[in-house]
């Protein structure tokens, strides 16, 4: 299952963050996920609830931030959001589009409340 060891991967990250700033609670994790990813949103946020009990991210809640697909034209010059990245520019119908997001994955923010003691 692709979200699960995903979201192994990101709680991964966000234990290692957590631990080197010494921050007890976790309370939002944001995370861009490229349309190239082919992960489903749903999914991914349902397996890192699976996983991130009894952790310091036991509370967080998982933010997925699509980043569509896109780059720049070199024949028309624009830059242009694709479908898929065989897609032709929707501008000019160029195929050569040099697409420079839409394949991340990875963590954006990682927000605490250390204010909370429990
Ligand atoms: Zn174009």
């Amino acid at each position: 299952m692709h979200e699960l060891a995903i979201a192994q991967s990101l709680l991964d990250i966000v234990l290692e963050e957590a631990q080197r700033h010494g921050v007890g609670k976790v309370t939002r994790v944001g995370v861009k996920v490229g349309a190239f990813c082919s992960v489903v949103p749903d999914s991914l946020s349902f397996c890192f609830d699976l996983i991130k009990e009894g952790t310091v991210a036991a509370q967080a809640a998982l933010v997925v931030l699509p980043v569509p697909l896109a780059g720049q034209c070199p024949d028309c010059g624009q830059r242009v959001e694709l479908p898929d990245p065989f897609a032709a520019c929707p501008v000019c119908g160029g195929l050569r589009v040099g697409l420079d997001q839409g394949q991340e994955l990875l963590v954006d923010f990682i927000e605490s409340d250390d204010s909370e003691s429990e």
